[in-house]
């Protein structure tokens, strides 16, 4: 079906928001929600997909932890972002996080619970719809993942 991607992001920011309440996480928007952008996709996998980068930034950041979501457009592709300020990722780990099972430095996310699935599925997901993800990290400040989806049209609302 027809996504208009800035509204259903916002939405599912919001519901993280209310979840984490009591954990001290800010929530940044760069939606560009002035913008309609329609991808055409299949929105239980696209909140699922959302749901599994989401938690991972929450589950990774500080308290006090900033998230910034954000969505830009490039040529054909719409890219979304999802930065957190969290432990990040050494950098001889980072080829393998989209690996099913696989999870960086089992003893320090023992305490934060997980099977390895979440950026698996997303990544199929992602690739389902047409698209490509990727993540970049520096160890110790911070996560940013990313990931590509066509889109047919962007719309601004107020023309
Ligand atoms: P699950 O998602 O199945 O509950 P998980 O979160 O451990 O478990 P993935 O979401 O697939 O698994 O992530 C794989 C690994 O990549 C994680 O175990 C973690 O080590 C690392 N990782 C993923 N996202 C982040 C992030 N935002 N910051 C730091 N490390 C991350
Ligand atoms: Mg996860």
């Amino acid at each position: 079906v027809e996504i208009n991607l800035p509204q259903f992001m916002d939405q599912i920011i919001e519901r993280f928001e209310m979840a984490t309440k009591n954990e001290s996480i800010s929530f940044k928007r760069r939606l560009t929600v002035n913008t309609d952008i329609i991808v055409f996709g299949d929105r239980d996998k696209l909140t699922q997909l959302l749901d599994n980068i989401l938690s991972n930034a929450v589950k990774y950041s500080p308290e006090g932890g900033t998230i910034l979501c954000s969505l830009k457009i490039a040529k054909d592709n719409v890219i979304v972002s999802i930065k957190d300020e969290g432990v990040g990722i050494p950098k001889e780990n980072i080829p393998y996080v989209f690996d099913r099972f696989y999870r960086v430095d089992k003893a320090r996310s023992r305490n934060l619970g997980g099977t390895g699935l979440g950026l698996a599925i997303a990544k199929e997901i992602v690739h389902a719809h047409g698209g490509s993800i990727w993540v970049s990290s520096d160890w110790g400040r911070g996560t940013t993942i990313s990931f590509s989806l066509p889109f047919d049209e962007a719309v601004n609302v107020n023309d």
